[in-house]
């Protein structure tokens, strides 16, 4: 692996302007209450590149208040789905238009390939805006004949305010996989960006006003979990709290939502998603895809081939600046999970796990870490269990298909799972059997628009994306009308 993590700027490349930097209430960017700010700073560095307000429950209730008001006196969930529709699509079009720019804020934000946020992150954040602006006038309810003296109909109406946490991984994405739906529903909300990612979510705040989303639709409080995003869990007038993030935080924001208003909750937690990698597989294939996957199971007869292959290929794998097109790998988010992947990394080798490649900090500055693969894994090692959310993968070796099955599941996790074979009833007999949300087969990490995404297990329930997605932002109500005379 070559590192050029200390190069620090990008080949003369120009940083985007941070044109956004306060909270987002009822159509107004505002300071916080308080007057607090946080720094935000550039994972390549370290350095500061912003102050953020620092949102806390005084300003989510103002954000409460004014989505209320938008709920239950405003034009959005009142007018027709088509007309919400049009306004979703211009959103989705200028959110096209300015994709250099979201890209490059999210590059320099959460230190994630500016080349992969082009022609990824940013098109998928518009087209889910789209598919759903397609959605907003197909929600139908139902008739019911029920007994011969009485009809019913039932509406499917939208559930109210939602607040929507998210996390640093995925920023623009997780966004609008929040948000595209719940407007389609007809919904009002608030959104709380992970505090180390606020600087893509408030430039669309811009946006949705450029648009034409009425005030008050749409606002976002950045700040912290434990403030910001725990009066949003709590809240009494929030109606739903729409979750992405760590399987821990998951579990309080339930608890919270429980003792106060008991409002509906879906929770996208976290992963350690098996790749399994069966002996007939192409192995080329298998490496790529085995890139994203933290537990990677391969049959015995490749294990060693396939062991060689990928040590090899990880040498020309290119650490450093994400705004460079060449580099393969940028920096952690930030100084904690920096740290907290070398810790686990420590850890795997202190419980006997042997390091194939990588294994230690790379760059004078910044929060870069080499991509680490350890061989010689067993299950019970925390390195195999937990969650480490950085480029630290375990390869270990499996004969039967049974024995890949068992220990694929042997995970408190169902997040997602892979598979490479080219033998289809294999294919189709582990996908059966692997208790997780999602399986690639002979692929990994793509999503298509109505591909719904969300785990078994404590990865969560609900889900993102597709029309089941819509279904999280409505509620059913059902009406019964007495007809005098039916002959039926
Ligand atoms: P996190 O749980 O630390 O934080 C997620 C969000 O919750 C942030 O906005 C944070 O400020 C907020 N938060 C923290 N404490 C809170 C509290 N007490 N009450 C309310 N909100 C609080 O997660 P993270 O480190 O930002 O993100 C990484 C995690 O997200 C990983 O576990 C990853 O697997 C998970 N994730 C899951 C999916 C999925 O679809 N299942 C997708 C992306 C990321």
């Amino acid at each position: 692996m070559a590192s050029e993590a200390n190069s620090s700027a990008g080949d003369g490349l120009k940083l985007p302007e941070i044109k956004f930097t306060k909270l987002f209430i009822d159509g107004c960017f505002v300071d916080a209450v308080s007057g607090k700010t946080f720094e935000s700073r550039d994972p390549r560095n370290g350095e500061v590149i912003a102050n953020i307000a620092a949102g806390d429950k005084e300003d989510v209730d103002l954000a409460v208040k004014a989505a209320r008001e938008a709920f239950d006196h405003g034009k959005w969930p009142r007018m027709s789905g088509s007309e919400r529709g049009r306004i979703m699509m211009k959103y989705a079009d200028l959110i096209e238009q300015h994709a250099e720019e979201l890209a490059a804020l999210e590059c320099l934000d959460a230190g994630k390939l500016f080349s992969v946020n082009k022609t990824k992150d940013v098109p998928v954040a518009w087209n889910v805006v789209r598919y759903y602006a397609g959605a907003a006038d197909k929600i139908h309810g139902e008739t019911l004949k029920l007994s011969g003296e009485f009809q019913g109909y039932t509406l499917r109406e939208p559930i109210g305010v939602v607040g929507h946490i998210i996390p640093w991984n995925f920023p623009i994405i997780m966004f609008f996989f929040k948000v595209a739906p719940a407007l389609a529903a007809g919904c009002t909300m608030l959104v709380k960006p992970a505090e180390q990612t606020p600087l893509t979510a408030l430039y669309c705040a811009h946006l949705a006003k450029q648009a034409g989303l009425p005030d008050g639709v749409l606002n976002v409080v950045t700040g912290f979990g434990a403030t910001a995003g725990a009066a949003i869990a709590s809240h009494m007038d929030v109606d739903k709290v729409s979750f992405t993030g760590s399987t821990e935080v998951g579990r309080l924001v339930m608890e919270a939502a429980a003792r106060s208003n008991l409002k509906s909750v879906s929770l996208e937690l976290g992963g350690k998603s098996p790749v399994i990698i069966c002996d007939d597989a192409d192995i080329d294939m298998a490496g790529e895809i085995c890139v994203a996957g933290s537990r990677v199971y391969v049959q015995e007869g490749i294990y060693d081939e396939f062991v060689r292959k990928i040590a090899e290929s990880c040498k020309s794998w290119i650490v450093g600046d994400p705004f460079c097109p060449h580099v393969h790998q940028g920096p952690q988010v930030d100084r904690k999970q920096f740290e907290k992947v070398l810790r686990y990394i420590d850890h795997g080798k202190r419980e006997g796990a042997t390091i194939l490649t990588g294994g230690k900090a790379c760059g004078e500055t910044g929060f870069y870490v080499e991509p680490t693969i350890f061989t010689d894994v067993k299950e019970n090692m925390l390195i195999a269990q937990d969650e480490i959310f950085g480029p630290v993968m375990s390869l270990m070796k499996f004969k039967t298909i049974e024995e890949a099955i068992e220990r694929a599941n042997d995970t408190r996790y169902g997040l997602a799972a892979g598979i490479v074979t080219k033998d289809i009833n294999r294919a189709n007999r582990l996908s059966r059997s692997i208790r997780a949300g999602i399986i690639w087969i002979n692929c990994y990490l793509e999503f298509e628009n109505d591909c719904p995404f969300g785990g078994y297990k404590m990865s969560g329930f609900g889900r993102d994306n597709g029309m089941h997605a819509l279904e999280k932002y409505l509620q059913v109500k059902s009406v019964v009308i007495p007809i005098y005379g039916s002959p039926w």
